[in-house]
C-alpha cells in the first residue's frame, strides 16, 4: 500500500488509464497510482459501442479525435493489434431521396474543416468498399500503408442498387449512403488491459478502493484519504471520474458543470446471422416508424400510453456487429431520450427499449422481424453521458493547484481516449500544448452564467 504518490489519478475507466498511460510509459513519470473503487474500465467504459469517427462538425474536436486516431492506430501497430481496431468506416443511410441535398450539404462541412475529400458517385462502379478488417500504418513510419485502400473523407453513394448490392440486407428503398472512412471501432477492455500492463512495467500500479477525502490546504493537493482509511500523500490529482465527476469535484469544493444522459444498447445474439459479421458500423439519418402489424398499430394507437410506439421516433438509430466472448451479437443503439439528469445507480432502462430498437432495426433491416418473437428480449445495458454545456471534453487544471481533470467524454470517451491522455499527462508535466488544449480548459466556464450554459447545451445537440 503505498503511502506517498508522485500523482494519483480517481478513476480507471478509459480515461483515467489512458492518462496513467500517458504519464508513467509516455512520459516516464515514476509512482503514479491509480485508484477506482471498481475493477478498472468497468462502469461507463465497459458499456459503450467501442467505436471512433474522425467526422465532426467542430474544429477543436475533429483535430482532438483525430489526433487520438493516431495515437490508437501507433499502439496497434505496437501490440500486434491486441485490441483488434478495425477500419469499417460508419456508414449513414437514408431512405428519403430529399434529405440527399442535406446529407451532402452536411458531409462538405465535415469535408472542409480537414476531415478529408468527399467523392459522390453516381453509380457503383467508382466507389471502393472497405476492407472489414485491416489498419492503416501510423504516420511516420517508414514502410507504405498496409490498409489498402487507406481512405479517408467519405464517398456518398447516390446508386440504391449499388447500396443493395454491397449490403442486401438493407431496407430496398435506402436512397443514399455516405461512407465516412477514418472510423471503426476496436475492443476497449483489450485495449485497457494492454495498457494497463504497460503502467504496471513502469512503475505505476492500480488500487482499489475509493477516494473519499481530498486534503487540499491552502488551496493545494496534498494527499487523498481512502475509504479503506489509508492516506496517500501527493502533490497532484487528476480527477478521472466519469459520471461520478460532480461527487468528485466536491471533495474539492468545485462545482463541475457537467450533466448527464443516460445512453444504452441492446445486445442480441445473431443466430440467424441477419447483420453479416463483417458489416460497418450502420447509421440510419431519417426519423423511424416501429415496424408492426397492422392489427398491432391499432391496438397501440388506441392507448393512451402506448399511442407514442406508433409515432415516429428520431433519427439516429444505428448498429454494429460484435464478436465477442465466442458469441456473434450485434449492438443496437437508440438514444430516443436526451433528457438531462443526474447519474443515479443501479442504472433503469426503459422497459421498452429492447422492443423499440429491434422494431426500430427493422425499419433499416427488414431480416430483424425474425427476432419479433424470440422468447428472451436482448439484454440492455449502457451508461451516462457525462457533458459539459458545450459537449466539448474539460481537460486540463482546476483551480486548486495540482489538481487536474480529464472528464465530460460525453459520447467519444473511446476515441478520444488517447488524446485525453496525451493532453492532460501534458498539463500535468508542463509539456507543450496542442492546438485543441485551449478549447477544452476547466476555466473556459469561468463567469459563464447558469442561463448561458443552458443555451450552449441546446446549440450543441446535434453535434454527435
Ligand atoms: C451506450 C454507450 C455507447 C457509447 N459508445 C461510444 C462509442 O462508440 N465511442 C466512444 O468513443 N465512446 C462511446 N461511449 C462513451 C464512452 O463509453 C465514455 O465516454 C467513456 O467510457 C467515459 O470514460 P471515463 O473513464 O470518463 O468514465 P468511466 O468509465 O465511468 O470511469 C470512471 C471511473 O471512476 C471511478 N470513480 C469515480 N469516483 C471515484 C472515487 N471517488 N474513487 C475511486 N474511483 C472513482 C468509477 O468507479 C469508474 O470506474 C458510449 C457510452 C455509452 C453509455
Amino acid at each position: 500500500m503505498p503511502t506517498k504518490a508522485e500523482i494519483v489519478i480517481c478513476g480507471a475507466g478509459i480515461a483515467g488509464v489512458a492518462a496513467a498511460y500517458h504519464l508513467a510509459v509516455r512520459r516516464g513519470v515514476r509512482n503514479v497510482v491509480l485508484v477506482d473503487e471498481r475493477p478498472p474500465l468497468s462502469l461507463t467504459s465497459a458499456a459503450g459501442t467501442e467505436a471512433y469517427r474522425n467526422w465532426w462538425p467542430d474544429l477543436p474536436m475533429f483535430r482532438f479525435v483525430d489526433r487520438s486516431i493516431d495515437l490508437m492506430e501507433e499502439l496497434a501497430w505496437e501490440s500486434g493489434n491486441a485490441f483488434l481496431m478495425n477500419r469499417r468506416g460508419y456508414v449513414f443511410l437514408t431512405g428519403n431521396p430529399d434529405r440527399v441535398p442535406e446529407l451532402k450539404k452536411e458531409a462538405e462541412e465535415v469535408s472542409n474543416l480537414g476531415g478529408g475529400a468527399l467523392r459522390v458517385h453516381r453509380e457503383g462502379g467508382s466507389y471502393v468498399p472497405s476492407r472489414p478488417e485491416g489498419l492503416a500504418r501510423p504516420k511516420g513510419l517508414a514502410r507504405p500503408e498496409e490498409l489498402e485502400p487507406d481512405l479517408a473523407g467519405a464517398d456518398l453513394l447516390l446508386d440504391g442498387d449499388a447500396i443493395m448490392e454491397l449490403f442486401p440486407f438493407l431496407t430496398n428503398d435506402t436512397a443514399a449512403m455516405l461512407h465516412v472512412r477514418r472510423c471503426g471501432w476496436l475492443d476497449l477492455p483489450s485495449l485497457g488491459r494492454w495498457m494497463i500492463d504497460r503502467i504496471a512495467s513502469s512503475g505505476g500500479m492500480l488500487l482499489q478502493d475509493r477516494i473519499s477525502k481530498v486534503d487540499a490546504r491552502n488551496n493545494r493537493v496534498r494527499g487523498v484519504t481512502l475509504a479503506s482509511g489509508s492516506h496517500i500523500e501527493t502533490g497532484r490529482l487528476v480527477l478521472a471520474a466519469g459520471p461520478l465527476i460532480p461527487e468528485a469535484g466536491r471533495m474539492l469544493g468545485l462545482d463541475i458543470p457537467v450533466f448527464m444522459e443516460l445512453h444504452g444498447k441492446i445486445i442480441a445474439e445473431d443466430h440467424a446471422c441477419v447483420l453479416p459479421p463483417d458489416a460497418p458500423m450502420l447509421i440510419w439519418t431519417d426519423p423511424v416508424e416501429l415496424v408492426w402489424s397492422e392489427e398491432e398499430k391499432r391496438r397501440l394507437s388506441a392507448g393512451a400510453d402506448t399511442r407514442y410506439l406508433t409515432e415516429p421516433f428520431p433519427a439516429g438509430l444505428h448498429i454494429r456487429p460484435r464478436f465477442r466472448d465466442g458469441k456473434q451479437t450485434f449492438l443496437g443503439i437508440w438514444t430516443y431520450d436526451v433528457t438531462p439528469r443526474e447519474a443515479v445507480f443501479p442504472l433503469e432502462f426503459d422497459p421498452a427499449y429492447p422492443v423499440i430498437v429491434l422494431r426500430g432495426l427493422a425499419r433499416m433491416i427488414p431480416g430483424m422481424r425474425g427476432y419479433f418473437e424470440a422468447a428472451d428480449a436482448p439484454a440492455v445495458d449502457g451508461g451516462y453521458y457525462c457533458k459539459a454545456p458545450d459537449n466539448r471534453p474539460l481537460i486540463g487544471p482546476l483551480p486548486v493547484e495540482g489538481a487536474y481533470i480529464v472528464g465530460a467524454l460525453s459520447g467519444y470517451g473511446a476515441m478520444g481516449s488517447q488524446a485525453a491522455g496525451e493532453l492532460v499527462a501534458a498539463h500535468v508535466t508542463g509539456g507543450a500544448l496542442p492546438d485543441y488544449a485551449q478549447a477544452f480548459l476547466f476555466s473556459r466556464f469561468d463567469g459563464v452564467s447558469d442561463a448561458d450554459m443552458l443555451g450552449m447545451r441546446d446549440a450543441t445537440r446535434g453535434q454527435l
